[in-house]
């Protein structure tokens, strides 16, 4: 179901951020192509338009690669859960994004047994870092 929301005051990734908190996957789909943009920006990332509704996305996926971070981590918040696991994961909304992934440890074995295991259904995990929420992903079987 589309959700839209109506605001001149805060801006797309505010708003994408406040999603996060309240544990929902804010994107903007574009009425003049359809397309999904994500995370959300003021305009259309396939056609440039600027004319977007804000749709909440499913966060089930498919976890297409997995490897782990480099180190140390790329941000002093990410210090306390290094090393982890970062992959690409495609929405069932066929949107690819990057993330953490949660559910496997950074190490060679369970990523060789994650990699022999192929696509593997994943969900959205949000992190409660300090300073903000993450989007991060789970594997769920
Ligand atoms: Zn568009």
């Amino acid at each position: 179901m589309d959700t839209t929301v109506t605001s001149t005051s805060q801006s797309a990734i505010e708003l994408y951020y406040k999603g996060l908190e309240e544990g929902k996957l804010k994107a903007r789909r574009c009425k003049d192509c359809g397309e999904h943009t994500f995370p959300p920006t003021g305009c259309c990332a396939h056609c440039g338009g600027w004319s977007l509704d804000w749709v909440d996305l499913s966060g089930k996926g498919t976890l297409l690669f997995a490897t782990h971070n480099i180190s140390p981590a790329c941000h002093p918040r990410f210090e306390p859960i290094a090393p982890y696991v970062y992959g690409h994961i495609c929405l069932d909304e066929g949107i690819i994004v990057q993330a953490i992934v949660q559910g496997v440890k950074a190490t060679p074995e369970d990523l060789n047994q994650l990699f022999q295991r192929g696509q593997t259904p994943v969900e959205a995990d949000i992190l409660r870092m300090d300073d903000l929420p993450v989007l991060a992903f789970r594997i769920i079987r």
